[in-house]
């Protein structure tokens, strides 16, 4: 799943990306206004942290934006601790949630996942198939009651399979969301991912049909 941070404040930008790429998130980063809109109405996140107070352009301005111009992706409004007109605003601006500043990392966290499996139509963190669990929290995999031990691109991979469950998903589309902006895209080696996602999770894991992608079937 990859997501945008659109966030002035280098420090707490970069401890938020730096929580959630533990997390096997694909994180870009935008430090004002200008470069938000851009990125945002123009990569394909599966959500967006959007600060409101940002420079070049205010985050409700970029918001509105986004959404005149039929940019659905989830997004979380960070506003100042006093700024509940900011949040109304907000969420009357198509904003699906908040979180006031200053907060805690493992409450952001929590609410970038909600948001991620809302999107998915799912209710529980912890995601099954036949003998497996994936656990989005912890980015651990279970299979048989024991740990399997995967990469970080497996697990991207398989949480974005995971959070699409049902449909096939093509590898152009995979590796929009697993890559960051800058990040060495190479749709071949989804195919190598997978394979070793097939070794390590069960043969019939991952369905495959040629020209149509990969799919895990209803979880
Ligand atoms: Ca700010």
């Amino acid at each position: 799943m990859r997501i945008l941070i659109a966030e002035d404040e280098f420090v707490l930008c970069d401890q938020i990306r730096r929580a959630l790429t533990a997390e096997g998130l694909a994180v870009d980063v935008a430090h004002d206004g200008e470069e938000a809109a851009f990125r945002g109405g123009s990569e394909p996140y599966d959500m967006i942290i959007l600060d409101i107070g940002l420079p070049a352009k205010d985050g409700l301005s970029v918001l509105k934006e986004w959404r005149a111009g039929n940019v659905t992706t989830p997004v979380l409004i960070l506003t100042a601790r006093d700024g509940w007109s900011d949040r109304v605003d907000g969420l009357d601006a198509g904003a699906d949630d908040y979180l006031s500043k200053p907060f805690h990392m493992a409450e952001l966290s929590a609410r970038v996942r909600a948001l991620l499996r809302r999107r998915a139509g799912v209710t529980s963190p912890v995601f099954r198939k036949d003998a497996v669990e994936f656990d989005t929290r912890s980015g651990r995999v279970i299979r048989d009651g024991f740990p399997v031990e995967l990469t970080s691109q497996e697990i991207a991979v398989l949480s974005y399979l995971f959070h699409n469950a049902g449909r096939f998903v093509s590898r152009t589309e995979l590796s929009d969301h697993i890559y960051e902006y800058d990040g060495d895209r190479d749709s071949n080696t989804i195919a190598v991912f997978v394979t070793r996602l097939r070794k390590k999770l069960g043969p019939d894991f991952i369905q495959t049909v040629r020209g149509r992608g990969y799919m895990i079937d209803g979880a």
